[in-house]
């Protein structure tokens, strides 16, 4: 049997070489330069934006400390770049065992001036790369854009971020009010796709005690799931919520430093995170802690963490061979010395140019699901 790592890099660059022959050179040349055509993936996957900054201006939101502007434009790659400045990335694999790709995470996807261009991306990167595609949105989308959505990618895994029933006006003062959010799941429920609510951030002391009613609220209205999500702070965001009137004495408390400019730094929620993923498993929510989780779920898959947190349905991993793993090594020109389980993660021990070494890991993460980080020694 072929090796289904070495298949998948292969795949990579078969997908790469054609999309090159449909762009001109000028195109090219803008793809190449594109960030999308380097940067590393997260955690998650590839976030990909459909927009260049936000007018939403939700206080508990960082992008603003990122540089992003506090407006939006259109991203300036059409869909055909875009997917060829993916498929160029050196550490992106194409496929629907591929890298995850998230839509959403700076930018607000579904705002008018950048609906069209998302629904072109989304287009492009099914019919062209196959990956598992997930949004992220604030907006209501209507039953016809649900179609719209549909017919782009009939797998798609819509997140509807909604944190807070009671303080929305303080905390987004421009975003659609909550309950047109909750149509928003309804919508895309009744079209047949999985709606997940994205709780995120969880903000101690603020909107962390109306989990209840919020996700009961979601699931009457046709949410599958949930992703309970945590929150970074810098000095800016904690200012803005104080300055609205917010006591930010939980939030201090919870902090490991503290804030300084820009610097985000994470608010210890674990133990919040896990009260509420315990009350959405008993109202028949699916919970997920982080947001590819509810990526995988919603294309039929389980990885291993989400076994662990009680998430049966879907296909389930296999376990990672170690010789396909050595195989794949080779075919990229790297040395690998070991495999190693720490807990639910798997590290590759290896030798050579780290962004191959890098690929490597991702190609295991996306083909076995399991989480994954490459070492060098
Ligand atoms: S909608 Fe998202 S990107 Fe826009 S301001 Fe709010 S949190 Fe930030």
């Amino acid at each position: 049997m072929a090796n289904p790592l070495i298949e998948l890099l292969k795949n990579k660059e078969r997908v790469r070489d054609r999309l090159e022959s449909l762009l001109n050179e000028n195109e090219k040349e803008a793809a190449l330069k594109d960030r999308h055509s380097y940067r590393k993936p997260l955690l998650c996957g590839m976030t990909v934006h459909t927009g260049i900054g936000c007018p939403l201006k939700c206080l508990y939101c960082y992008i603003g400390d990122m540089g992003f502007p506090w407006t939006i434009k259109p991203y300036p790659l059409n869909p055909l770049q875009l997917v060829y400045a993916l498929a160029s990335n050196p550490y992106f694999i194409p496929g629907d065992r591929g890298t995850f790709i998230a839509l959403g995470s700076v930018t607000e996807p579904f705002l008018e001036i950048v609906k069209e261009k998302t629904i072109g991306y989304i287009e492009a990167i099914a019919k062209y790369l196959g990956n598992p595609i997930q949004f992220s949105t604030k907006m209501y989308l209507s039953k016809e854009d649900v179609i719209r959505l549909k017919e782009a990618d009939q797998g798609i895994s819509p997140l509807v971020t909604i944190v807070t029933l009671k303080h929305y006006k303080r905390l987004e003062p421009y975003a659609p009010n909550p309950l047109r959010r909750m149509e928003t799941i309804e919508n895309l429920s009744k079209a047949g796709l999985k709606p997940i609510l994205f709780y995120r951030p969880v903000i101690p002391g603020i909107n962390d005690r109306e989990y209840r009613e919020l996700l009961s609220l979601a699931r009457e209205y046709g949410a599958k799931g949930v992703v309970v999500g945590g929150f970074r702070v810098t000095e800016n965001i904690l200012s803005r919520l104080e300055k609205a009137g917010f006591n930010t004495t939980y939030v201090i408390e919870r902090l490991s430093s503290k804030p300084k400019g820009r610097r985000q730094v994470s608010v210890n929620i674990g133990d919040l995170k896990k009260r509420i993923m315990e009350y959405a498993l008993s109202i028949g929510l699916t919970p997920f802690p982080l947001a590819c989780m509810a990526n995988l779920y919603t294309h039929g898959w389980r990885c291993v963490l989400m076994e662990e947190i009680g998430v049966h349905n879907g296909r389930k991993y296999s376990k990672p061979e170690y010789n396909h793993i050595v195989e794949a090594s080779e075919y990229l020109g790297v040395e690998v010395f070991k495999t190693r389980f720490y807990g639910n993660k798997l590290v590759i021990y290896g030798r050579g140019d780290y962004s191959k070494l890098f690929l490597l890991s991702e190609v295991v993460k996306y083909y076995y699901r399991v989480c994954t980080k490459a070492k060098m020694v």
